[in-house]
């Protein structure tokens, strides 16, 4: 029986011991995921270590630690510099970063899409965008506050505050990257920024799951297609899923058995 588990703080909300479960259960793989609630990110190696784990995902606020307790880190997670999947191989830690492929995949179901903006400079947009990118997306970042953006702006992305925006082409697609909405009731900016965005754009994205947040109640009423973070959220666990198991499953038939995480 091989053991894993996600490292968070908080972490009981989780869906992803429920989601890989199901998948261990359904593909008869002998494996068990449970939830880890890690104070000091600095000890997550030994923690690991200890519990003598086969892999592990990291949540927030985890992921950099996380970078740093790996022996090898594979090279787009070494891009962006975090690290949300971990395996146990040939007696080193081995680090990835599947929340970005996740995300790419989620969103490649809309059509049509060249210009992206984000809203958030987080940890989340920060491997989000660059992946984007590569994939030949043109991304720019609005956040509310300028400390986050710096990085953004190195990197060669067009960035804004909401003091130094102003509309002046439309984004095919606008994602809510931040944490507005998830325990709140926030907009993720202000409303006249979005009463531009939203109108024109042609589809909208929060990362946050399980809730309709303000966001996406809002481009719902510009009658824009929507989706939330639960695409996100499946496929960068299938794709934790695949590394876990070594690719002994194909994406679609992790998939078939992930999914039911949501409909339970
Ligand atoms: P970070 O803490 O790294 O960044 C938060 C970002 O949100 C910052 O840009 C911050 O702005 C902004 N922000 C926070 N509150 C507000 C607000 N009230 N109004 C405007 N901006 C705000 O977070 P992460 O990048 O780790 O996570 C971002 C979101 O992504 C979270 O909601 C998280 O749940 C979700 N997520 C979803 C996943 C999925 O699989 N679906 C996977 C990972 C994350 P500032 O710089 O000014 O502080």
């Amino acid at each position: 029986m091989k053991l894993f588990t996600i490292f968070g703080n908080p972490v009981s909300h989780s869906k992803s011991p429920l989601m890989h479960n199901l998948a261990f259960k359904g593909l008869n793989y002998k494996g068990c995921y449970t939830r880890y609630r890690l104070e000091d990110g600095s000890k997550l190696r030994d923690t690991f270590i200890k519990l003598g784990l086969k892999g592990a995902n990291i949540t927030v606020p985890h992921k950099e630690e996380a970078f740093k307790a790996c022996d090898e880190i594979d090279e787009f997670a070494q891009k962006v510099g975090a690290v949300n999947t971990i395996v146990h191989r040939d007696g080193k830690l081995h680090g990835y970063n599947t929340d970005a492929p996740g995300f790419l995949k989620a969103i490649s179901t809309f059509k049509n899409i060249k210009t992206v903006l984000f809203l958030g400079a987080g940890g989340t947009a920060q491997s989000t965008s660059i992946i984007l990118r590569d994939a030949g997306y043109d991304v720019s970042i609005l956040n509310r506050s300028l400390g986050r953006l710096e990085r953004f702006q190195k990197e060669g992305f067009d960035t804004y505050t909401f003091d130094t925006f102003s509309y002046k082409h439309r984004y095919d697609l606008v994602v809510n990257m931040t944490s507005a909405g998830l325990e709140d009731d926030n907009l993720p900016s202000p409303i006249e920024i979005l009463e531009q965005l939203v109108p024109n754009c042609k589809a909208c994205v929060d990362v946050i799951y399980g809730k309709e947040t303000p966001f996406l109640k809002l481009s719902k009423r510009y009658n824009k297609p929507t989706k939330d973070g639960s695409d996100m959220l499946l496929y960068q666990g299938i794709i934790a899923f695949e590394k876990f198991t070594e690719d002994r499953f194909s994406f679609e038939e992790i998939k078939d058995h992930m999914q039911k995480a949501f409909t339970l």
